[in-house]
C-alpha cells in the first residue's frame, strides 16, 4: 500500500490514529499504528470494513486481532483476495453439492409415490388388465431413478475434483504465505513464529538455539551503482549462500529489505559463529557478475551478529536484540565480519 497524502494530510490521519488507538486500549507499537494509519485514511476498504465490524461488536482489540489485521491488510494484502476468492470457490462448490442433494430428494419422493399409487392399487385379480402398466410405471419410474443417480454420481464426482483443486490451492497459498517471494526463503511471518516455537524447545529439551543476523553492507550503495534489478541478484545470491550453509533444523528467513536471520536450533555460539564465517567467506569470495553483459560488479560483503538463547530469557525479542547489537558492533568495526553475544559475555 502506498500513501501520498500531503504532509498536513498525513500529520492528521496520524494524530486521528494515535487518538483512536489510545481509546481502544492499543498499544502504539510500528504495526498496529500502521493499521489504524490506514483505518482512518480509509485507504484499504476491506481493512476498514473489518475494524467496523469489530467496532461494532464491541469486543476489545487484543494483541491476535491487531497483529491479524496486520498480516491479513498491510503485511500480505494480496493473501486477502486470494483467500476471498478460494472462500468463493468453496462456497460454490458446496451449492453444488447441496443442488445434488436437492434432486435426489424430489427424485426418491417422487418415486416413493409412485410405489406408495402402485401398491394401493395391487389387490386386483390375477390376470386383471391394469396390472402390466402398472409394472411398466415402476419399471419406468425405476429406470428415471437410475438415471438421476447417474447423474447425480457424475456431479458429484466433478464436485470432488474441484475440492481437490481447492485443497491444492489451499496448501500453495499456505506456502505462499510463508515464503518470502524474491528469496525463495522463509518470511518474516515465518521467522517469528518459527523463533517463537524454537525457543519454547530449546526450554523444554535444554539443547542450545543460536541466532544469526545478517545484513548485506554498502548495499545501498550497490542499488544506487549498479541498479535494484541487480541488487535484487544479489539478494538472491546471498539467500541460497545461507540455505546451503546450513541444514537439519535450522530456519532461514528475510527478515526484511537486504536483512536475513537464521535460526539454528541444536547449535552452539561457536558453532554457529563458525557457520556465520564460511557463509560470510563464501559471498565474500564470490565475484559478482553482470549475467547479461559478463560485466565484473565486483564484491558483496556481510556483516553477521549472533547471539545463543539464554534458557528462560523472557521474549525471544531479547535473543533478536541481542544478535542484533552483535551485527552493528560487526558494522562498527569495519564491516565484512561476524560478531557475537557470547553466551559468557564476552564478545568475540
Ligand atoms: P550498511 O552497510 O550500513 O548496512 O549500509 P546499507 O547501504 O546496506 O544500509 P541502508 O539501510 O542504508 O540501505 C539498505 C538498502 O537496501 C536500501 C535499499 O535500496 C536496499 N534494499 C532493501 N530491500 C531491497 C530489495 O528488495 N531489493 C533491492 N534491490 N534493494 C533493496
Ligand atoms: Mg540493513
Ligand atoms: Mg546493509
Amino acid at each position: 500500500m502506498v500513501f501520498d497524502e500531503s504532509i498536513d494530510a498525513a500529520s492528521h490521519c496520524g494524530r486521528a490514529a494515535l487518538g483512536m488507538m489510545e481509546r481502544h486500549g492499543i498499544p502504539a507499537y510500528p504495526d498496529n499504528f500502521a493499521v489504524w494509519y490506514a483505518f482512518v485514511s480509509g485507504r484499504i476498504p476491506a481493512l476498514s470494513a473489518a475494524i467496523d465490524a469489530q467496532l461494532r461488536g464491541g469486543a476489545p482489540f487484543t494483541a491476535e486481532i491487531n497483529a491479524d489485521l496486520f498480516a491479513r491488510f498491510i503485511a500480505f494484502p494480496g493473501n486477502e483476495n486470494d483467500l476471498a476468492a478460494l472462500a468463493r470457490r468453496l462456497g460454490d462448490a458446496i451449492e453444488r453439492v447441496e443442488d445434488c442433494l436437492r434432486d435426489v430428494d424430489k427424485g426418491a419422493s417422487h418415486y416413493g409415490v409412485t410405489l406408495e399409487q402402485f401398491s394401493g392399487k395391487l389387490p386386483c385379480e390375477p390376470g386383471d388388465v391394469g396390472l402390466p402398466g402398472l409394472i411398466r410405471t415402476v419399471i419406468d419410474e425405476t429406470k428415471a431413478m437410475i438415471d438421476i443417480n447417474r447423474r447425480l454420481d457424475r456431479r458429484l464426482s466433478q464436485s470432488s475434483g474441484e475440492v481437490a483443486r481447492l485443497r491444492e490451492d489451499m496448501d500453495a497459498l499456505r506456502r505462499e504465505a510463508t515464503r518470502d517471494h524474491l528469496t525463495g526463503l522463509a518470511n518474516r511471518k515465518m521467522f517469528d513464529s518459527g523463533l517463537i516455537a524454537a525457543t519454547r524447545a530449546a526450554d523444554q529439551d535444554g539443547r542450545p538455539l543460536s541466532l544469526m543476523m545478517v545484513d548485506i553492507d554498502h548495499f545501498k550503495r550497490f542499488n544506487d551503482t549498479h541498479g535494484h534489478v541487480l541488487g535484487d541478484q544479489v539478494l538472491k545470491l546471498v539467500a541460497r549462500s545461507l540455505a546451503e550453509g546450513i541444514d537439519g533444523d535450522a530456519l532461514a528467513a528475510r527478515y526484511g529489505g537486504e536483512e536475513f536471520a537464521v535460526i539454528l536450533p541444536g547449535v552452539a555460539f561457536s558453532t554457529a559463529h563458525a557457520l556465520a564465517d564460511r557463509v560470510r567467506a563464501a559471498v565474500a569470495n564470490r565475484v559478482i557478475t553482470n549475467r547479461r553483459t559478463g560485466q565484473a560488479l565486483g564484491q558483496v560483503t556481510l556483516s553477521v551478529g549472533i547471539a545463543q538463547y539464554m534458557p528462560g530469557e523472557e521474549r525471544p525479542a531479547t535473543l533478536v536484540q541481542r544478535a542484533d547489537e552483535a551485527l552493528y558492533l560487526a558494522k562498527r568495526e569495519g564491516r565484512n565480519r561476524v560478531r557475537g553475544d557470547h553466551p559468557s559475555g564476552d564478545e568475540s
